[in-house]
């Protein structure tokens, strides 16, 4: 690689999925790299989003599975559950992946900066606290994205997902606001701990963008452990009462709840806020959005973009590709093209529900001609219990080429078995392969081969 006049090649603002993994292919491939990060190396995912809300489940599933143990000829005398306990054992794992992160930075020679990084010019950037000038060949965004709470009286009352895993107590009422990704994770985390939950969202539907038939059936289980939902309910206004808890109104015209703790999961906008994206002709969208194409390149020719900034599809697997796409093209010639197709996804409820491909309504739509199979089953480990919790699989297929569209599940491992099973609806294999695959038994994963 040709140095450069400037005191890096490539300097990145923002250390979470996406500019990481930028920062270390960057520097393996003879880039002088350095990133500035505003809080904790690592970004969202690690610190405050995928992987502690994965421990706060798994946490919360030891309900479950205590209250099955007696039915398995468990006695279990006395069991406690204390939030502190879990709660500092998460920081703790948190505070490791943030070290090993650093590690991995320093050990690939990336500088760090630990400050807020603002773009003052095409090759420039001003370091907020230390005032610090430095240059760059190229300026690489990465600063994810930041929940947005809408604005109604008493919003300062409300917290959002960055603040949950820090609550010094477990709530004893929880209000979420919102139906996406983050309010039905944590309303099955608060509810299993023992918490009351009340679910209100601006619209009659959860999880707008997955398959209606697993949303009807995640509303009509949680429905039955016991979250409350209240529907076309923009909230109002919080008040602070004089104990100190809160009480939610809505515009649903239905009495104010009372909460000990309102989350509000209404959608994480583009950080880019103050980042100077003017200053350098940096073109954005409507919510923020660093617009970009395929290759993360923005309006600026030395400014580049990828991750949650940019809007695409905000998960973490995508930023990391993005990031190292981006590395690859720029330090080592050697262009990937993305492919934003057949996506799998989960949502950590309970249970739990994935997806990869096309709903049944999207499929309807783009292709016409279509079969749907489906399975609806009672999860084997559920058998003792008085609970008629049923998972449901669907497999939407595209009647003239007998393709795999879309594979959509809900029940418990439905994320580790759709992972695999991911790889082919990716691969484009048809029903008649599913078909040809002999059933592992006894799985819940076998009911994927045995749609007839
Ligand atoms: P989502 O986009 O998933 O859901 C937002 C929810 O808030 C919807 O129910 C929506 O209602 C409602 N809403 C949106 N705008 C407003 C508003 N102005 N006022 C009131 N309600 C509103 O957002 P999240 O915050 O849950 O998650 C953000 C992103 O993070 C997700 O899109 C996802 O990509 C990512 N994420 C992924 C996870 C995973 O992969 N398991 C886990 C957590 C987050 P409506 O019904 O009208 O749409």
């Amino acid at each position: 690689m040709t140095q450069t006049a400037y005191d890096y090649d490539l300097f990145v603002i923002g250390a979470g999925s996406g500019g990481v993994r930028a920062s270390r292919i960057a520097a393996s491939h003879g880039a002088r790299v350095a990133v500035a990060e505003e809080f904790r190396i690592g970004g969202t995912c690690v610190i405050r989003g995928c992987v502690p809300k994965k421990l706060l489940v798994y946490a919360s599933q030891f309900a479950e599975d205590l209250g099955h143990a007696a039915d398995y000829g468990w006695t279990i005398a006395g069991a406690q559950f204390d939030w502190p306990t879990l709660r500092d054992a998460v920081a703790r794992d948190v505070d490791r992946l943030n070290k090993a992160y650093i590690t991995t930075l320093s050990s690939n020679k990336v500088a760090q900066f630990l400050d807020r990084a603002e773009i003052t010019g095409p090759h420039s950037v001003r370091l907020k606290s230390s005032g610090q000038i430095v240059t760059a060949e190229t300026i690489l965004v990465a600063t994810g994205a930041w929940p947005v709470t809408p604005t109604f009286p008493g919003a300062e009352h409300t917290i959002t997902s960055n603040e949950v895993f820090h609550l010094e107590t477990l709530p004893e009422r929880v209000v979420i606001a919102g139906a996406g990704y983050i309010a039905m994770e944590f309303a099955g985390v608060f509810n299993a701990l023992g918490s009351a939950v009340t679910v209100v969202n601006r619209s009659n539907a959860i999880l707008r963008s997955y398959d209606i038939d697993l949303r009807e059936r995640l509303l009509a289980i949680t429905r039955a452990r016991g979250i409350a939902y209240r529907f076309d309910a923009p909230i109002e206004r919080v008040d602070k009462q004089q104990d100190g808890s809160l009480l939610v109104h809505l515009r649903d015209g239905g009495e104010p709840v009372a909460a000990d703790v309102v989350l509000v999961a209404t959608g994480r906008f583009a950080n880019t806020t103050g980042l100077g994206l003017d200053t350098v002709g940096v073109a954005t969208g409507a919510r923020g959005e660093i617009l970009v194409d395929g290759e993360g390149r923005t309006t600026c020719p030395s400014v580049y973009a990828v991750g949650d900034v940019t809007d695409r599809v905000q998960l973490t697997p995508i930023a990391i590709r993005e990031g190292h796409a981006f590395a690859d093209a720029r330090y080592a010639g050697k262009s990937t093209q993305l492919s934003y197709e057949a996506i799998p996804s989960a949502v950590f409820s309970q249970p739990p529900l994935a997806a990869v491909g096309l709903t049944e309504a999207e499929a309807q739509a783009e292709y016409g001609a279509i079969k749907v199979f489906t399975s609806d089953f009672r999860p084997m480990k559920n058998i003792f219990n008085q609970r008629v919790e049923r998972g449901f699989y669907k497999l939407v297929v595209d009647e003239t080429t007998d393709r795999v569209l879309g594979l959509h599940m809900i029940g418990p491992d439905a994320p580790e078995i759709l992972q695999a099973a991911a790889i082919a609806v990716k691969a484009g294999l048809t029903k008649a392969d599913f078909d040809a695959t002999v059933a592992l038994h006894p799985s819940m994963a076998e009911e994927l081969v045995l749609m007839r």
